[in-house]
């Protein structure tokens, strides 16, 4: 009889493939274990083994594997169980959840490039012959296609070569651009080998004593090492011996001292932590014994906890007893706000026990981290990450933290799988029996009303930790501020005043205006024309900086205008206002003061948002304004204002969550304010200072925006009392997505009456020369979701098989955020 082995591919397939195995393969061969395999007329890819079996293909013959790549399963029997939820939840392929779940170096396939990593690195690896020839050829040329190096060996399995080499880390696979920035490099110096022993130190010593000012150097070296074992930075040993750089010189050219370059990585640990207990107040200790109780009773705990009451010490505590335990701890956030400062805070506690697992990460780090947390689990490890951390190989998983568990950004939008890690990881921890705690300032009304009605335990925090009080909030009428007269640029008088005080007394400002770029749109005041994006139905951005029009959809720009592209009358003006127009005004308002910026368009490389944290952290920013991403997590000693620029855009935006996000948003931003003893101040500018959703920020009252807001949803047949699939339809052809999305929704009406929405056009009906149409179907509480998604799948299927609509790509988009 001869063996199969199901295989996942990293596919978009809705079928795991069927490939046969030899005896000895299969008795080699463990689910999890990864082999490469022939797909299609000539491509080789990398695949997960599934299960091995004896039961052959019923509709096509089985292909030979082409060669097993591991020799222990790379992927847990957790995880294919996890992969195979997320892929039957979020109506996607098992490969796709594949492609989303393992890091990029696992998955060779025969289109990948590989190139060399590490010149200096070579002469100690050792290689055989196909590795040297592959080595030697790349030493040539840049990059080689894995195709390339079949030919180039003469040879069909070549992926294992490639595999060992990339352990080795002599290379890598597509090397993604952002590691081209190269941190920055700091001297050091230390002392040569020579001198290291009491004897020939004293010796030193006698011998510079015609030198004093070079014996002053070696003195303060051995001060200054002797405090810490850290590397000396050549820089402070100059400025604590205040010599010259020329006698410093004179060591080193002597040979008496080395200088050495170092990266700084930022994230890395320094080797000291702190035993220190963290001791609650009351009303943490409080929360805490609530939390442990309802952990006690196999509960989801949410802990609602106003912002600084002290959430994140109480997380520290859980993971403490966790790691006691020899477990893993899971730390979730989202990506924005997984900040250096975090990660310090936990390293200062846990040492090399933090594992950081984030998209800035290049392949290789992300590939460590992996392979720590599946050969090392009982060493008690915590792991902090943003979404997709959720797929790493944990095997003894105690607890799992959701920090921030309101963000949207914890749901994935593109590509599939289009899951939320919120929830996913909730059905994770299941698997171990962990404890899952999610936290918020604002929670999300789903959690809210998961915990109203008993199904997570509710835990309220709402004092702020060491009796700070929360920031006074006050609203300005910027329409009556118009009317009278009292605006300077966006700025009312009392926003100006606030800012005055603040810098005066040496404090910080935030300034929150939730859209980049300068003034977004750009009208003529003859004919109402407004330039638009070519390739999209938006209308352009105006930004100052590079006195560009651009489309924050497709990236596409021009120069901007001087007249109306329609009717060439000059007398065009802007409409909006972003936040590179509120630095524009600042730095002309506060010329005397530094003013930063933080925005998509400000923090593009790996350390340029964690630079303008810093420098606002050491207080050499006086003004920061930014985008969403001030909002978050951030622990600031010295900001004593927040002000929200406008809360009028937030609030109109047209999405049925609109109104619990803006209150979600200006409580965060309103976070930022008043840390310590000294009351913070928050100001907010509107046209419609009587909103509902204002007045209740202001009050901080999350209680009431709560009931309002779940009758809304209520009335309109919105989560949490009805679930949503969205269909969306793209396609380059116009007609035939309107027919086709036509189609689908009447053929879900057949089944689904009057749950089914649309099609409709989206807010944006054209990205990239795709037009766009969505159907959204609402499920009752009392319909089964299993028996919804199938018939849905029967749909799809029946829809994929009509050759007209083959042009048509259909996303669908389980509790779409
Ligand atoms: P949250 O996460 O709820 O916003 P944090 O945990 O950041 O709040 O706490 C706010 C501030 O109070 C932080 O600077 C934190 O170090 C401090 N803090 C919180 N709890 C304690 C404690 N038990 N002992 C000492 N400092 C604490
Ligand atoms: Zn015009
Ligand atoms: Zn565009």
């Amino acid at each position: 009889m001869p063996y199969f082995v199901d295989v996942i591919l990293p596919l978009p397939l809705d079928k795991r493939f069927t490939y046969e195995v030899s005896e000895e393969e299969a008795t080699f061969l463990y689910p999890g274990m990864r082999v490469a395999v022939p797909f299609g007329k000539s491509k080789i890819y990398t695949g997960i083994a599934a299960n091995i079996h004896q039961r052959p293909p019923e509709v096509y013959e089985a292909k030979p594997i082409h060669q097993i790549l591991d020799k222990e399963a790379l992927i847990t029997n957790n995880q294919l169980k996890f992969w195979q939820w997320i892929s039957t939840y979020y109506m996607c392929a098992e490969g796709d959840v594949l492609r989303a779940a393992l890091p990029g170096a696992f998955l060779l396939e025969s289109e990948g490039v590989i190139q060399l990593k590490n010149k200096e690195h070579l002469s100690e690896t050792e290689l055989n012959d196909d590795e040297f020839l592959l080595v030697e050829a790349l030493q040539g040329q840049s990059s080689l296609k894995i195709q390339e190096v079949m030919k180039l060996l003469d040879k069909k399995t070549v992926l294992p070569i490639i595999n060992r080499l990339i352990e080795k880390e002599v290379l890598v696979l597509n090397q993604e651009i952002y590691e081209q920035y190269k941190p920055k490099k700091t001297r050091f110096v230390k002392l040569s080998e020579n001198y290291r022993d009491e004897a020939s130190m004293h010796e030193l010593l006698d011998s510079l004593s015609r030198a004093p000012s070079q014996r002053d150097i070696i003195l303060t070296y051995f001060s200054l090492t002797a405090k810490s074992n850290k590397p000396l930075k050549l820089k402070n040993l100059l400025k604590e011996s205040k010599a010259s750089p020329g006698t410093l010189k004179a060591l080193i050219d002597k040979g008496i001292l080395e200088e050495f370059y170092q990266e700084i990585d930022r994230v890395s640990f320094s080797g000291e932590t702190t035993s220190k207990e963290i001791v609650f107040s009351k009303f943490q200790q409080k929360a805490f014994s609530e939390i442990k109780e309802h952990f006690a009773g196999n509960k989801v705990g949410l802990l609602h906890g106003i912002t600084s009451s002290g959430k994140t010490e109480i997380y520290i505590q859980l993971i403490k007893e966790v790691l006691a335990a020899g477990k893993q701890a899971l730390y979730l956030l989202p990506e924005i706000a997984l900040t250096t400062q975090l990660i310090h805070r936990l390293q200062h506690y846990f040492g090399d026990k933090v594992l950081i697992y984030h998209s800035k990460y290049s392949v290789n780090e992300r590939v460590e981290v992996y392979r720590k947390i599946l050969y090392n689990p009982g060493s008690g490890q915590v792991i902090i990450g943003a979404r997709s951390s959720i797929f790493l190989p944990f095997t003894n998983l105690g607890l799992v933290v959701v920090d921030e568990e309101h963000e949207s950004s914890f749901k994935q939008y593109d590509p599939a799988p289009r899951y939320h890690a919120r929830d996913a990881a909730v059905v994770l921890g299941s698997y171990f029996k962990a404890n899952i705690l999610l936290g918020s300032a604002t929670p999300s009304l789903e959690s809210y009303s998961n915990a109203q009605h008993h199904k997570y335990g509710l835990v309220e925090l709402n004092r702020r930790f060491g009796d700070v009080l929360v920031p006074e909030i006050e609203i300005v009428d910027i329409k009556t501020k118009h009317k009278k007269k009292r605006m300077t640029g966006h700025f009312s008088d009392r926003l100006l005043e606030e800012i005055k005080r603040t810098l005066k007394e040496d404090e910080q400002v935030i300034l929150f205006q939730n859209r980049r770029g300068f003034s977004p749109i750009l009208e003529c005041n003859t004919c109402g024309h407004s330039p638009q994006c070519p390739n999209c139905d938006v209308s352009l951005t105006y930004h100052a900086n590079n006195n560009q029009l651009r489309c924050h959809y497709c990236g596409y720009h021009i120069a901007m205008q001087q007249k109306c592209m329609a009717c060439h009358s000059t007398d065009i003006s802007t409409k909006g206002f972003g936040t590179e127009q509120i630095e524009t005004e600042l730095k002309a308002l506060f010329p005397d003061h530094k003013i930063a910026r933080m925005d998509q368009d400000t923090t593009r490389g790996k350390y340029a948002f964690d630079k303008i944290i810093g420098a606002f952290e050491q207080q050499e920013i006086d003004i920061l304004v930014g985008t969403q991403m001030v909002t978050k997590g951030l622990d600031f000693r010295h900001v004593n204002l927040v002000g929200i620029m406008n809360a009028d855009n937030l609030l109109n935006f047209p999405d049925f969550r609109a109104h619990e996000r803006s209150f979600q948003l200006m409580l965060q931003v309103a976070g930022r304010a008043g840390r310590t003893k000294k009351r913070g101040k928050v100001l907010i500018q509107s046209y419609n200072p009587n909103h509902q959703i204002i007045q209740q920020v202001s009050t901080g009252d999350y209680a009431a925006m709560y009931k309002e807001q779940l009758e809304e949803r209520y009335n309109y047949k919105y989560p949490p009392y009805y679930r949503i699939i969205r269909f969306t339809l793209k396609s380059r052809d116009y007609s035939t997505n309107n027919t086709a999305a036509d189609w689908l929704a009447k053929s879900l009406t057949n089944v689904f009456g009057e749950y089914v929405l649309g099609p409709e056009y989206p807010p944006v009906a054209r990205i990239r020369n795709e037009y766009y149409k969505n159907i959204l179907l609402k499920i009752p509480q009392q319909q089964s979701l299993e028996k919804t998604k199938e018939v849905a799948n029967k749909i799809l299927l029946s829809f994929k098989s009509i050759g007209a609509f083959r042009s048509i790509r259909v996303v669908v988009n389980v509790d779409p955020v």
